[in-house]
């Protein structure tokens, strides 16, 4: 039987970049919802580690299975890392994508190119059934665009402009951005740990 991975999301768009970056791993990746765990986890760390590892060995301990959870948000340079961990929760959790972007444009109004440097963090954070945790970390470097652009990914992908691309984030592939991506990167090395673990 196929060993089960519990991604810890309930965001629909990040399922979809996991599972096609786990596609390839001998293992059946379940979400929250597909795996039948509700659970809010406090995520009071104060770094994107720390709250991933907080995050996945909490679900771990009640379902038993090899958990993942990601941490991961947008770091602005100009704004002094803001929103940092607090991505999700910048100007409140249920206010709409439309009105961040706008408002992190707003804050960048009048600086210029070289200063709007800003990269995507992700952590991913393993609890093992035999208690041991790993974490790892991915990033992607660039710069706040000047309106959004794109329509693909999902929350300040519109605004986060990839100079090697030469186009946003939401303006790319799904497998353009799993190359790329800080989740891809980060769950890529965490692929590579579960498999020399589990030797698959
Ligand atoms: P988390 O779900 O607590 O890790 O919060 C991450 C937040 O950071 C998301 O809700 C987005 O606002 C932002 N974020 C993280 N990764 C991405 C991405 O790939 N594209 C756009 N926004 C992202």
């Amino acid at each position: 039987m196929r060993r089960k991975v519990i991604f810890a999301t309930s965001n629909a768009g990040k399922m979809k970049e996991v599972r096609s970056i786990l596609a390839d791993l001998e293992v059946e990746v379940l979400s929250m919802k597909e795996a039948g765990i509700e659970l809010e986890v406090v995520e009071d760390g104060t770094t994107f580690e720390e709250n991933a590892i907080i995050k996945a060995t909490e679900i771990q301990k009640n379902c038993g299975e090899i958990v993942l959870a990601d941490d991961s948000g947008l770091e602005v340079d100009y704004l002094n890392k803001e929103p940092g961990i607090y991505s999700a929760r910048y100007l409140g959790e249920d206010t709409s994508y439309a009105i961040k972007n706008k408002s992190l444009i707003d804050r960048l109004e009048g600086v210029e190119d070289e200063k709007r440097t800003a990269r995507f963090v992700c952590a991913i954070a393993a609890a093992f059934p035999d208690g041991t945790t790993e974490v790892t970390r991915g990033t992607i470097e660039g710069r706040i665009g000047y309106e959004e652009k794109g329509s693909n990914g999902f929350g300040y992908d519109p605004i986060f402009y990839v100079p090697e691309y030469g186009c946003t984030t939401a303006e790319l592939s799904l497998e353009q951005k799993n190359e790329a991506s800080h989740r891809g990167k980060a769950l890529r090395l965490m692929k590579e740990i579960i498999k020399a673990k589990y030797e698959l």
